[in-house]
């Protein structure tokens, strides 16, 4: 099936056979263990991710079907379906690091995977080096002879930059060192970091994969089948397994995906657009902008730019804590990737542990307002943010 593309794959998942026929959709598997007959299907099925089903920590049918189909849509041979997306990104740089290794990372990063490097560097002395996301000499010149990885995100939260995907993991390759991308903001639909030289791609499904907000999970795709083994043969040591219900809600959003990224794109053209010009609004950050310091790259690497946008308010923070308080339709809440438009304000929320400093590092403003475009009809969206502006 890799001839077909991504929109027809992600509708026609793999489905079980019982007995010459099969269900259209794949069925919730609410078992823990399974039984045998045969004591070396048994023994086989313990030891590879791809083998017979033993017991739920390494394997389940419904959630191997969300591995197949995600792996699928990214282009690798296999993957990994955890119980979230931060549950995908430490079994894979768990499973990969060692004490005393050294790790590259790109500088404008997820939280919560910034804090769990802070914590690598605390608890087992991975030294991590920050540089630009589309720098890659800075990526040679960082290298060390214990470096192992380089960590990239495809676009970036919430100032939306695009990585150079290309270039820094040609770099990466050149010095052997793995790259490690993640892909939650692009989804499959716009980018497939295995075809720019990634060796693992992870996400957080509980945003654009799942789709609607219900649902908690992260995935790991693997570039080889050894590299596969190897995660997985730690994943079951670490137990961030995925659940059957929540693979099987991630299954269902993945079939609307490709429809619901078109949408989610074209409605944030619309709002960052109009917003670019509206005299409250200070700057508008979104790789479809001309504007934007991505766009360049964002236009050579993605067909379109994503449905995550900010923008900062010539009023700053008051400005910012007034448009929260007066939206009527967007909701004020964390997350993003769901069917309803969702905003935040970084500087009191998702990047409130920064000091000013730290928040002009990372271009973040006082008036800074995060976006996650839904996928509502884009003239409902823009009468909401045209009153709450004033
Ligand atoms: C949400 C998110 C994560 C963490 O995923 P959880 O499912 O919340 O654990 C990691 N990376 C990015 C880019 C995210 O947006």
């Amino acid at each position: 099936m890799t001839s077909l593309r991504p929109e027809t794959r992600a509708v026609h998942l793999p489905r079980p056979d019982l007995n010459g026929s099969t269900p259209i959709t794949i069925p919730i598997y609410q078992t823990s263990g399974f039984a045998f007959d045969n004591p070396a299907v048994f023994a086989d099925g313990m030891g590879r991710p791809d083998g017979a089903f033993v017991y739920g920590r390494l394997s389940n049918p419904t959630v191997r079907a969300l591995e197949e189909a995600v792996a699928g849509l990214e282009g690798g041979p296999g993957a990994i379906a955890t119980g979230s997306g931060m549950g995908a990104i430490n079994t894979v740089l768990l499973a990969l690091l060692r004490p005393g290794d050294h790790v590259i990372a790109q500088r404008a990063l997820y939280g919560g995977t910034a804090h769990m490097l802070a914590d690598l560097t605390a608890r087992f002395g991975i030294d991590v080096t920050y540089v630009h996301e589309a720098d890659p000499s800075a990526v040679r010149d960082a290298v060390r002879p214990e470096t192992k990885l380089l960590y990239l995100e495809t676009i970036a939260n919430p100032m939306t930059q695009v990585a150079d995907l290309p270039g820094m993991a040609a770099a990466a390759r050149a010095a052997g060192l793995l790259t490690v991308v993640d892909n939650t903001f692009a989804s499959p639909i716009l980018c497939r970091p295995i075809e720019h030289g990634a060796d693992v791609v992870v996400h957080s499904t509980t945003k654009y994969l799942s789709g609607h907000t219900d649902v908690l999970g992260g995935i790991a795709v693997f570039a080889s089948d050894d590299l596969h083994r190897k995660v997985w043969s730690y994943a079951i040591e670490l137990g961030a397994t995925a659940d059957p219900f929540a693979a099987w809600l991630t299954l269902r959003g993945t079939q609307t995906l490709a429809l619901r990224m078109e949408r989610h794109c074209a409605n944030t053209r619309l709002l960052a657009t109009r917003l670019a010009e509206h005299p409250a609004v200070a700057a508008v950050h979104w790789p479809g902008l001309p504007s934007h310091p991505s766009y360049e790259v964002a236009a050579k690497l993605l067909p379109d730019f994503g449905g995550v946008f900010s923008f900062d308010l010539t009023g700053g923070r008051a400005a910012g804590e007034a448009f929260m308080s007066s939206v009527r339709l967007a909701l004020l809440a964390p997350s993003l990737g769901g069917v309803e438009t969702l905003i935040l304000h970084p500087a009191t929320t998702s990047h409130r542990s920064l000091d000013a400093a730290g928040l002009a590092a990372a271009g973040i403003g006082e008036g800074t307002v995060r976006v996650s475009v839904g996928i509502e009809h884009p003239e409902d969206l823009w009468a909401d943010f045209e009153q709450a502006l004033g």
